[in-house]
């Protein structure tokens, strides 16, 4: 048991390198705290004018959920996907034992860009299956009655929430929700007491469980709720993420999860031989379309260890 907690998890900006320098908002993984649920990774890409390309690149142990606010995201995948998302849509990437993929913005020119991207760890019953891509137009709504002013709509876009469950495939007990709050309403989100929490405001104000939140801090409310009260002068939208805690020790490097510095090592440099075109059985693939890969960084020189949970 957690017990309820009111922490705020300032983002960090990380610059995403490339001729353009971007960079982007990172609140997961924090320094005190590796997962909320199995949720291990969370960023804000923008709000920006870009031209984005990311390139091919692999990932292990873990699911990339992509849900854009703002413009349109190219997806394509070593498994022959090639899906444009836009705002209400969910992509859910499955990378199992490996995968590669890219995500561009639409068109040769810089569009107005702004999406969360998160990562989902996988269990030891699944971390080694299949890769897998689902897109998903179709998520499910909630109607939150308000206490004050007008109600709340949610959609539920990972998980189970106020007892709804999204379509798309999940490997643990979890739920990612949007709320959107109208001015002047106040509402209690519906929470599992066993689940752990964190509330992120993506736009507008509002106050959490008594607590005035910044723009894009993440609010982590420990387990041990069965609701959270939500109220907002302007109006919001805010993003809703927890799960049952994940028990195992992962260890996070690049975009791989797994439990053990071995197994980085051993995805890492699948992929740098993949990088040769008379590469043996490959456990990434190659995604159509693209002539130049993300190449793997060097590894650093200690090994790599679980980040425990502190908080
Ligand atoms: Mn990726």
């Amino acid at each position: 048991m957690i017990g309820q907690r009111r922490l705020v998890l300032e983002p960090r900006e990380v610059p995403l390198g490339g001729v353009r320098g971007m960079s982007v908002l990172r609140a997961l993984p924090h320094r005190n705290l590796p997962t909320i649920g199995a949720w291990c990774f969370l960023d804000r890409f923008g709000p920006a004018d870009t031209r984005m390309r990311v390139e091919p690149h692999p990932h292990i142990g873990l699911q990339t959920v992509t849900w854009p606010l703002v413009g349109e995201i190219r997806h394509r995948d070593s498994l022959g996907s090639d899906a444009d998302l836009r705002r209400g849509q969910l992509n859910l990437m499955t990378a199992g034992n490996g995968i590669s993929h890219s995500e561009y913005s639409i068109g040769d020119d810089p569009i107005p860009l702004d999406a969360l991207q998160f990562w989902v760890v996988l269990p030891e019953s699944t971390r080694h299956g299949a890769a897998g891509f689902e897109r998903h137009t179709e998520l499910p709504g909630v109607a939150l009655t308000a206490d004050a002013g007008a109600d709340a709509t949610a959609t539920v876009v990972l998980g189970e929430f106020a007892g709804v469950r999204s379509p798309a495939t999940v490997h643990t007990p979890i739920v990612g929700t949007e709320i959107v709050l109208a001015p002047g309403s106040r509402v209690r989100l519906p929470l599992h007491p066993d689940w752990e929490h964190a509330l992120m405001l993506v736009e507008g104000d509002a106050v959490v469980s008594a607590h005035p939140m910044e723009r894009n801090d993440l609010l982590y409310l420990g387990d041990s709720r069965d609701e959270v009260e939500v109220s907002s002068t302007e109006g919001s939208l805010l993003f809703l993420l927890g799960g049952e805690p994940f028990e195992d020790d992962i260890v996070m490097w690049w975009n791989f999860a797994g439990r053990t510095h071995d197994e980085i090592v051993a995805a890492r440099e699948a992929w740098e031989a993949e990088s040769s075109p008379d590469a043996a059985t490959p456990r990434f693939g190659a995604v159509d379309g693209h002539d130049v890969r993300i190449p793997a960084p060097p590894l650093p020189d200690v090994r790599l260890m679980p980040r425990g949970r502190r908080i």
